[in-house]
């Protein structure tokens, strides 16, 4: 479903005509299949994050090779690309980066609206996935009247609500408590299980990586265990 293959980037960091090269991915490759779900795991700084932002095409990689669902996502233009992101992934991140003005409701609906798609569609399968991510009695609450969990219940189900097949989530409980991180671990499994979902999950925390089928290491922007099977 993915395919990583021998990536490269390089970073200028600091200031102009003092510009020093940071090498942040340095010859990375690996496979994501469809139904997995995939921890990469790593200190801060290790490009974690950045790694993540290559594969969904909000940056290009110096070098290498990224392919999803077969098309390889450098022979996109930038409108072409922004389409790709939209019909191939969800994203899901730690701070919830919730509408403030939109109730739960509205901001699981908002991706729809987006896609132009008409109201009674929306309608019915903003409820439907109320639903599945049991949010129905707070549907009418704007994020600050959410809990954190509830939040993040939000994101995920505003992520999901196009179909995408593939989900990214950067540091997804990170800013949640151990009994909170539990339920949403539940429930990424669940849409795993139950839907297919393919997720692609960032994390320091060992907790949310044994979830996973498989784990990647990070270290220093290079990874240093390669997807060995994970007991679970
Ligand atoms: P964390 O766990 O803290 O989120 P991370 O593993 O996600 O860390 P990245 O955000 O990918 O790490 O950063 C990797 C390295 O690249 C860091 O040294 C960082 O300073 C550098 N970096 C990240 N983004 C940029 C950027 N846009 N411009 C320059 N340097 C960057
Ligand atoms: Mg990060």
């Amino acid at each position: 479903m993915i395919q990583v293959q021998d990536v490269n980037h390089t970073f200028l960091i600091g200031k102009k005509g003092k510009e020093k090269k940071v090498p942040v991915l340095k010859g990375l490759s690996f496979e994501v299949e469809q139904g997995e779900i995939v921890a990469i795991v790593g200190k801060s700084g290790s490009g974690k994050s950045t790694l993540l932002h290559t594969i969904a095409g909000f940056m290009s990689p110096e070098q290498g090779s990224i392919t999803v669902n077969g098309q390889e996502t450098a022979d996109l233009n930038e409108t072409e690309r922004a389409q790709f992101r939209l019909n191939n992934f969800g994203f899901i991140f730690q701070n919830f980066q919730l509408m403030p003005g939109l109730t739960a409701f509205e901001n699981i609906e908002l991706p729809l609206k987006i896609k132009g798609v008409s109201t009674k569609k929306r309608k019915a399968s903003v409820k439907q996935l109320l639903q599945k991510v049991g949010l129905e009695e707070v549907a009418d609450h704007y994020p600050n009247e959410l809990s954190g969990g509830q939040q993040q219940r939000v994101s995920i189900a505003r992520a999901l609500i196009t179909n995408p097949p593939i989900l990214f989530a950067d540091e997804p409980t990170g800013s949640l408590d151990s009994e909170t991180e539990q339920d949403i671990l539940l429930l990424i499994q669940d849409l795993n299980q139950g839907l297919g979902v393919t997720f692609v999950i960032i994390t320091h925390d060992e907790e949310v990586a044994s979830i996973a089928h498989r784990k990647f290491k990070m270290h220093d922007g290079e990874l240093v265990k390669g997807g060995a099977p994970y007991a679970i």
